[in-house]
């Protein structure tokens, strides 16, 4: 157990949901559609501080029309699964980056930066009170939502003064019930995600809104997901939908993990630092650099570029099979999912199920 400087208060659930009903959700649990059935929250406020945090049943938030996240959008969130572990415990996968990113967030959005520890033992305790809720299936995990949003009541333009931190579970089925699948990506020429100085490395809510158009858009051509350019040239790759993206330059035990560098306009994905490190560890060379649009065409024309792939939370790896931009389009290799890219992803979800062993200490037991 991670000790914090908050006590908390358990309130357990008068009537947490009959085994029989919590069976059959975690039977088929699609994902982000059902929840377990206790919370924690903790409160801040100028004058206090971090206070009042508690596990408590799942429960509605109380909101007043003129909550100032309603209006100005201070809200932030992670994303961090609990796997189960061969020997029935339970284990979180590196909560510690997880909680440094939020404070990130947190200090971009001007809101009140939650101490690590307390964010780890926040994860921690629901995962411990519904332990039942983590799924036993293969690549099925219970995933972590930790959000924070003003609480104040107000139309003043400037940071609330006070704050509701969160925590909430969801299980997840597998990503790719029927095995790995490629997906294909549009290059959005017409929105960005990101510019620099704004807030594209924080996790906050508005990023996701101000993307769903794009994401529109790429549906609209036929496509999986679209590909964020950066906004000064637009002709950087920055990322895919709610991933990261890597390109395999090279086969076999040449193979190269070359991946866009990180800068104020990416998110710093979990699972991007984690392969990389990995990636090395399994003889790959890694790279953190710039690639243009056309460098990734020319690539795959000329076939230096072999695999790529998008990662994240959700899929762990997602292979990219094919590209679109309004002008042209091209097919990665085959389109099938690439060599490398299968071994990086088997070897991350051993990491993570406990399959392997933990040379970093990446698991965090619950
Ligand atoms: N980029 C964006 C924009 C994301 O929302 C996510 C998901 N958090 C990622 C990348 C991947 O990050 P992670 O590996 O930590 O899930």
């Amino acid at each position: 157990m991670t000790p914090s400087h908050l006590t908390f208060e358990r309130r357990p659930h008068p009537s947490p949901r009959p085994t029989a009903e919590r069976e059959a959700i975690l039977a088929a649990p699609g994902f982000g559609r059902h929840f377990t059935d206790h919370m924690v929250t903790i409160a801040w406020t100028e004058d206090r501080g971090w206070h009042n945090a508690r596990l408590e049943p799942y429960a509605p938030i109380p909101m007043d029309p003129s909550n100032m996240t309603l209006h100005y959008g201070q809200a932030i969130f992670e994303g961090l699964k609990a796997y189960a572990q061969p020997d029935k415990t339970v284990a979180m996968f590196r909560p510690e980056v997880n909680a440094r990113r939020f404070q990130l967030s947190a200090r971009r959005l001007a809101m009140p930066e939650l101490p690590v520890d307390t964010f780890v033992e926040a994860c921690e305790l629901l995962v411990r009170e519904d332990a039942a809720w983590v799924p036993q299936e293969p690549e099925h995990t219970l995933y972590l939502r930790p959000f924070m949003i003003a609480s104040e009541n107000s139309l003043g333009v400037r940071p609330a003064a006070s704050y509701l931190f969160a925590v909430i579970a969801t299980p997840a089925g597998a990503y790719f019930p029927g095995g790995v699948e490629p997906v294909s990506v549009w290059v959005s020429q017409s929105y960005v995600r990101a510019a620099p100085g704004g807030t594209g490395a924080a996790k906050c809510a508005g990023n996701y809104a101000a993307s769903l158009i794009a994401q529109a858009e790429a549906a609209q051509q036929g496509c999986d997901q679209v590909v964020w350019l950066d906004a000064v040239e637009r002709r950087w790759i920055e990322e895919v939908g709610v991933m990261n993206l890597c390109f395999v330059y090279g086969t076999g035990s040449d193979a190269t993990i070359v991946t866009p560098r990180l800068t104020d306009t990416l998110l710093a994905g979990v699972t991007r630092d984690s392969l990389l490190s990995l990636a090395g560890e399994l003889g790959y060379a890694t790279r953190e650099t710039r690639i243009s649009v056309e460098d990734w065409q020319t690539g795959c024309a000329d076939g230096s570029i072999s695999e790529v792939f998008a990662c994240g939370t959700a899929a762990v790896i997602t292979p990219v099979g094919q590209a679109r931009t309004a002008d042209t389009s091209w097919t990665i290799a085959d389109g099938r999912p690439g060599p490398v890219s299968l071994r990086l992803r088997e070897a991350l979800l051993r990491r993570q199920t406990g399959a392997d062993t933990d040379p970093h200490g990446w698991l965090h037991p619950c």
